[in-house]
């Protein structure tokens, strides 16, 4: 049986950030992800907003991890060459909202964050498109925008690249205590471990009853988005959140860090057995059209190139952190709804931290790097001509909308973390992701993941087991039928 120090249950933000944070130890540890890539729960589908930290009560695990988390930001994506943009936030507010408006401000300051109060004049020059009935709003200059899921992706790489084991398709379903630590099977394999970190998100509670831990219970809120074609990116500058409700931060309209603009989400509540659907539905996202108005001109909803949708697992108010006092050696990281993605880098790290002490782990002196990366959209013509000289692959362009080369669809199937899915390549390298989704570029994305993997073309997946795109010959299909 493989022996482990760690091993960390679910690959989202959360997951991967403890991974990476105990990849800076000397250590063994192993990720364990039921989805067939990393970034496929919450992490996946979210708002990508790095939070200010001004909404979470003082004094709780929230308000603390989203300002520690916050401040990482700059030089953890900047290490990890993840998309990210510092471009601030506004709570628009009418003429009723000043008194709810203070009560954010103090709330930032007494959190220790940068914010203030702005009016008409100011709020027009940085967002021109603001509707014309908002008078007040909350500024907080270091709020920013963030690719989820590429951060996800890049955590668990940097963890691989630093001696750390990420294994995909293996869902946990037993644990056994024993006297040294604890047995992890899953459908596949059976490892042991000294510690267990339970960050799975919405299956969190389940993975807590395997241990006979507390079976605590969870709320799960869909969120209905619309993301905008690239050439509206200019009818938005900062991340604009109408004032919250007992819902949440209500619909926002923000650019994203790839150059989009993004719509929502809402907030619905569904039972634990519809956690993992995440499906739109038409009054969510009429919810989310009207909430849009009520903030924003000129906001082109027609432009739409794709709506998804993705739930929060919350457990009460605050995140549970904390090694269980029942079963020693067992971590939970539970109900880790917003601010969730922008404490994560802080949750990883203190996680990390606390179990390195408990199993004496030395740290290492430094961090091996990730491999540099390639992006044909982002580079100059230049660069391109030497990158092909190199290799031919990164001057053919696969994906027209996002301009992105065979050179890079290659290397994602190879990253630490390889992409075996349509939608792992997509989510790494953004081919699909354009105007046209795919429609022109995902049977060529197919035919390399097929020839990169060595599987016919009727085994290639869009993710999850089941999900072939063509799993008959047309001849063969036509006799089955
Ligand atoms: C609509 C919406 C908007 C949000 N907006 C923001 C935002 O703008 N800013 C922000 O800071 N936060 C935001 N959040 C919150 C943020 O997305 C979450 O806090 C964060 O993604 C949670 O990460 P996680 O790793 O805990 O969970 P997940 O990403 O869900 O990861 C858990 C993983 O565990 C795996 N798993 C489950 N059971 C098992 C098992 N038995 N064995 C193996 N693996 C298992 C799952 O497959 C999953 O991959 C938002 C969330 C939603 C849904």
């Amino acid at each position: 049986m493989n022996v482990y120090d760690v091993i960390v249950i679910g690959g989202g933000v959360v997951g991967t950030a403890v991974l990476r944070s105990l990849s800076a130890y000397h250590s063994k540890v192993l990720l364990l992800e039921k989805s067939s890539d990393v970034a496929c729960g919450s992490s996946r589908a979210n708002s990508g907003i790095v939070h200010a930290g001004y909404d979470a009560e003082t004094g709780t695990k929230k308000a603390y991890f989203n300002v520690k988390g916050a401040a990482m930001y700059p030089s953890l994506t900047a290490e990890l060459d993840v998309p990210y943009k510092k471009v601030g936030s506004l709570v628009a507010a009418r003429k009723d909202g000043l008194p709810a408006l203070t009560v954010l401000r103090d709330r930032g300051i007494a959190n220790g964050v940068d914010v203030r109060i702005i009016e008409r004049d100011e709020i027009l020059a940085l967002e021109p498109n603001i509707a014309d009935d908002i008078v007040y709003a909350l500024y907080a200059p270091e709020a920013g925008i963030v690719s989820p899921y590429q951060l996800t992706i890049a955590q668990a790489d940097h963890a691989v690249v630093n001696g750390a084991e990420v294994r995909l398709e293996e869902k946990v379903i037993a644990i056994d205590k024993t006297q040294g630590g604890f047995v992890v099977r899953t459908e596949k394999g059976e490892y042991s471990a000294r510690y267990v970190v339970n960050a799975a998100g919405a299956g969190g509670a389940e993975v807590n009853a395997l241990v006979g831990e507390e079976a605590y219970v969870e709320t799960h809120a869909v969120g209905d988005y619309f993301i905008l074609d690239r050439k509206e990116s200019g009818v938005v500058r900062t991340v604009v959140f109408p004032l919250p409700d007992e819902r949440g931060k209500g619909i926002l309209v923000a650019p994203t860090a790839d150059g989009n603009v993004i719509l929502g989400p809402t907030s619905r509540k569904v039972p634990h057995e519809q956690a993992e659907e995440n499906a739109v539905t038409a009054a969510g996202l009429q919810y989310v059209r009207e909430g849009v108005a009520r903030l924003m001109k000129n906001v082109n909803v027609r432009s739409a190139i794709r709506v998804y949708a993705g739930t929060r697992t919350a457990i009460g108010s605050d995140f549970i952190i904390e090694e269980s006092e029942k079963v020693e050696g067992f971590y939970m990281i539970l109900g880790i709804c917003s601010p969730g993605l922008t404490s994560a880098p802080a949750i990883g790290e203190c996680v990390a931290e606390e179990i390195a002490t408990k199993l004496t782990l030395a740290k290492k002196d430094s961090m091996l790097p990730l491999p540099a990366s390639f992006r044909f959209r982002e580079a100059t013509p230049k660069e391109i001509a030497l990158k092909a000289q190199e290799d031919p692959a990164f001057g053919r362009i696969v994906c027209r909308c996002e301009k992105v080369t065979e050179g890079e669809i290659v290397r994602a199937v190879h990253s630490p973390v390889p992409a075996r899915t349509v939608d792992a390549v997509k989510r790494r390298v953004r081919a699909g992701m354009g105007r046209c989704q795919g429609g022109f570029c995902q049977p060529r994305v197919m035919e390399i993941l097929s020839r990169e993997l060595g599987i016919p073309m009727t085994s290639v997946r869009k993710g999850d087991a089941g999900s072939e795109i063509a799993p008959y010959e047309v001849k063969d299909g036509y006799e089955t039928l």
